[in-house]
């Protein structure tokens, strides 16, 4: 049995936990800095497994220790932005908060592919690929499924169509600067163009950009963990099972698509060694221009991490 170690057991990771279990796809270890939340879900989740029908360990922990042996590490851990603190204050937090997980990751699980999605995404798996000091394959950042998986359920609803049948991919940075690629999105193979016009396109593309912010508007205190959690499980899934499934994610970046030095959401395949491929497509000169601006904003970012004395 494969093990996994989910690092932050609140609402993103927990959910993560579940839907893992659910599958059968690994033994898992939730890890948290608060005393009995970690211990108290883990149980609650094997109470359910005769019903849910999962037969997978579940072990709640607040010591790092047991992420042992490890084949994938999903972090997830972090504080939300309080009132009167600004970015940079819950950049320096969330970044302390890597640094102490990544060096315990490089000690007890040396071996492990890493899936970061703590925000801001980019930066944090910078910092996990910094402390680890792991082969940049064995770092990627979940975002462009999420965002995609949003596009993709915003398009099929619009249709009246199985959303399963609608495929369509997401690149760049999270949220605000994201690139959907609408001229390669298809629904059951047919080209989304001959399906929708593109003033509609162009619509389901704005809701997408402002979806998670959309759920934080409706929560007011958190923000999206059902269709985050999955995107995550997914991932999982493709690493313990070695798929190789063709997703967006953040990759660090060597030279594709320009790039050097950054994490970058790209069309990846992902198997047990992490991002086995990064896929370069050929990009029109607007995804490009697109995707030039998400590689900047991604920049920005570094040079705050590089400002801060971690
Ligand atoms: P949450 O507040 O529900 O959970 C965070 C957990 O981290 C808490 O249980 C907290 O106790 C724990 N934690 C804090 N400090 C810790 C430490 N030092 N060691 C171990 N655990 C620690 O938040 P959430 O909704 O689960 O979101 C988690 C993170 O994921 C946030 O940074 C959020 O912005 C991010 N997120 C990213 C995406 C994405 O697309 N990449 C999507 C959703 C959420």
């Amino acid at each position: 049995m494969n093990k996994v170690a989910v690092i932050g057991s609140g609402n993103v990771g927990a959910t993560t936990v579940y839907y893992i279990a659910e599958r059968n796809l690994a033994d898992i270890v939730m890890v948290d800095v608060v005393e009995g939340l970690p211990q108290s879900k883990g149980l609650d989740f094997l109470h359910a497994a005769p019903l849910r029908q999962y037969n997978v360990g579940i072990f709640g922990t607040n010591s790092y220790r047991e992420i042992a042996g490890a084949d994938v590490v999903v972090f997830t851990a972090g504080i939300a932005r309080k009132p009167g603190m600004d970015r940079m204050d819950l950049l320096k937090i969330n970044a302390k908060i890597a640094k102490t997980a990544a060096s315990a990751i490089a000690q007890y699980a040396p071996n492990a592919v890493v899936i970061s999605v703590s925000n801001p995404l980019d930066i944090i798996a910078l910092v996990i690929l910094r402390e680890t000091a792991f082969h940049p394959q064995r770092v990627v950042g979940m975002a462009g499924v999420l965002d995609s998986t949003r596009f993709r359920y915003f398009i099929a609803e619009k249709l009246g169509v199985w959303p399963g049948d609608v495929k369509a991919m997401v690149l760049g940075g999270h949220g605000d600067t994201m690139v959907p690629l609408k001229r390669y999105a298809s629904v059951g193979g047919l080209p989304l163009s001959e399906l929708i016009d593109e003033m509609t396109v162009d619509a389901l593309i704005e809701r997408t950009r402002n979806g998670g912010a959309e759920i934080v508007r409706h929560l007011k205190t958190g923000s999206a963990y059902y269709a985050p959690a999955a995107s995550v499980a997914k991932m999982v899934e493709s690493v313990v099972k070695d798929e190789k499934r063709l997703i967006p994610a953040a990759a660090f970046l060597r030279g594709e698509y320009g790039y050097e030095g950054i994490f970058l959401g790209v069309p990846i395949l992902l198997g047990k060694n992490g991002v086995e491929k990064v896929i370069e497509l050929p990009l029109s000169d607007e995804e490009k221009r697109a995707l030039d601006n998400s590689a900047h904003s991604v920049l920005e970012g570094v040079k705050t991490l590089d400002s801060l004395a971690l």
